[in-house]
This record gives structure tokens, sequence and C-alpha cells, in this order.
């Protein structure tokens, strides 16, 4: 599988990136482990690639109450982050240390995962589950999505295509909270069959958001048990996974990612 012609431009700048990106046919290139499979399939063929991998877009950093996630953070990053390591913010790295292999966890970049919206891949349950929102600059200046309004359908986002993620923000959970991480991975590609993650907080309040079982990562209300929520939502079946068992196994990670973030919140 080759991939048909394209430029390339590496963006040393953001304005150079945005120059660029001005262009309708151009993409944005960070780790490519999701865009390159794409393109040498053909599904993907844009006329040029902009590389932002120079760009100043990446790191983990805790800012006024807030945490801050560079879009161009690896997996790796997130995993060996010092500020993810409380029971809050556990799902976060827990979540990075079960994506893909050593190779991809080092080039995967949590932006390009979440740009790309595959409605099998496992951090979008967390980022939805923690609240966050993802912070987009374009030339024409910078806004402010929640993740709960950024994922649209399959592959499918609120992105533009002359934006990029830049930081995806967090509040920080109150001392006390609890969260985690839990996936069933499809045998072959490792990507969620079903995966869910979990808030808990000291008042008791929690929030749940699964993904790899519908059209698009998404919440459950906090007003519903988790079965009568699972029971009620869209879910779809393929050739791996009917709709009855990725149901089932759904409620089973959901359970799991509720035992293991109110342990946490307790510190056991
Ligand atoms: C073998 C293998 C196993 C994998 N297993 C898993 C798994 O278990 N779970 C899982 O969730 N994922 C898995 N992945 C996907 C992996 O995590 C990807 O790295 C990730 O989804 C995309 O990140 P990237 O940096 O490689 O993005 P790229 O491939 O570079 O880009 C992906 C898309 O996002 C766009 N984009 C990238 N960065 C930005 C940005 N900052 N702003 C705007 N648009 C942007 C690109 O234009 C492109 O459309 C796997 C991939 C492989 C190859």
């Amino acid at each position: 599988m080759i991939p048909a012609q394209v430029a390339y431009v590496r963006a040393s700048t953001l304005e150079e990136a945005f120059d660029a990106l001005s262009d309708p046919d151009a993409k944005v290139l960070a780790g490519g482990h999701s865009l390159l499979p794409v393109m040498k399939l053909r599904i993907a063929r844009p006329s040029l690639l902009v590389d932002i991998g120079r760009l100043e877009l990446g790191g983990v950093r805790l800012d006024d109450g807030k945490l801050r996630l560079g879009a161009l953070a690896t997996w790796d990053d997130l995993v060996r982050a010092d500020e993810l390591e409380t029971p809050a913010l556990a799902a976060i790295a827990e979540c990075a240390g079960v994506i893909g292999d050593l190779q991809v966890r080092n080039r995967g970049t949590l932006g390009g995962s979440l740009a790309h919206a595959d409605p099998a891949s496992d951090m979008p349950a967390v980022v939805l589950a923690l609240g966050a929102a993802l912070e987009l600059r374009s030339s024409e200046g910078e806004r402010t999505v929640a993740a709960a309004d950024f994922f649209r359908g399959p592959f499918t986002t609120a992105l533009h295509a002359d934006e990029l993620i830049a930081e995806i923000v967090l509040p920080l959970p109150p001392h006390g909270s609890g969260s985690a991480y839990v996936k069933v991975e499809h045998p072959a590609s490792g990507f969620a069959l079903a995966g869910a993650a979990a808030l808990m907080q000291p008042d008791g309040s929690r929030t749940i958001a699964v993904t790899g079982i519908g059209a698009q990562p998404f919440l459950l209300s906090n007003n519903t048990e988790p079965g009568a929520a699972l029971a009620e939502a869209e879910i779809y079946g393929d050739r791996f996974a009917s709709e009855e068992y990725r149901r089932h196994v759904a409620g089973v990670v959901v359970r799991r990612a509720l035992e293991r973030a109110a342990e946490r919140a307790k510190g056991v």
C-alpha cells in the first residue's frame, strides 16, 4: 500500500502552519499513526502534509488550577508525567498506557487522536469524563470547544480544516476525587471494543463516558443508573461484536471503571 503523491512542509511556527493550512487540501501531520495508514489505503488523499511536530505544542502543565495537555503530547509523555500521578487524574496515564504498543505510544499524540475521532479510540472517553475543553487555533484566532461538543460522529469533529488543536484543558477535580479508565480491547487492533472512563468526586457525584460502542464517544447521563443509560443508548454491532455483546461489555467496563475510581477516591 503506497500513498498517492503528496507535498510536505514542516512548519517552524504557528503562522507557517496556518499559512500552509489555507490550502483546502492540506492536512496536519502529527505522529502520523492514524493519518499515514488512511493515506496508504487512499481513504485520505491530501495534496499537502503540514508537519506540526516541531511546534511548541507539547507538554503537561498545571496552571492556575487547571491541567493543560499540549496537543503534541505523546501517549508516552502522558504515561510518564508526574503531574498526572494523582488519584483524580489517574485515568489519563492509565488510558495512555493501554493505547497501542510502545512504537504507537512514542509517536501517537493526544491532539492527533482527538482530531482523528476514531469511534473506537480510547482517550476521548477520558477527556469527556474529566470535563475537558479543547483550545483550537487558526489564523482567525482562538476558540474553546467543550469535549462534550467536539465529537460529532465517526471521524467527525467540530474542528475546521484550517484549525489546529493547541491544548486540552481540564479543570482539576477536588481533592478526594478518583478517576479510572477500563477497556476490553479488540484482540487484533487493540482499540476499544468497549471502554469506559469514570470520575468520582468526594460529594458522591460521578461522571462516566464510554467509547468504542457507538458512532462517537459519549457521556452517560448523571441522572440515570449506568445500566439503564446503556440500555437506552444507540450502540452499534459489526462483524467483530454484536450490538448485544457490546452493550453487555460496556456495562462491565463501566462497573469496573466506577469501582476503580471509587477505590482511588478513598485512597485504597
Ligand atoms: C498499530 C496501531 C495501534 C493503535 N492502537 C490504538 C489504540 O489501542 N487506541 C487508540 O486510541 N488509538 C490507537 N492507535 C491510534 C494512535 O493512537 C494514533 O497515534 C492517534 O490516534 C493519532 O495520533 P497521531 O499523532 O499519530 O495523529 P496523525 O496520524 O498525525 O493525525 C491524525 C489526524 O488528526 C489530524 N491532526 C493531528 N494533530 C492535529 C492537531 N494538533 N490539530 C488538528 N488536527 C490534527 C491529522 O490531520 C489527521 O487527520 C493505534 C495506531 C496504530 C498505528
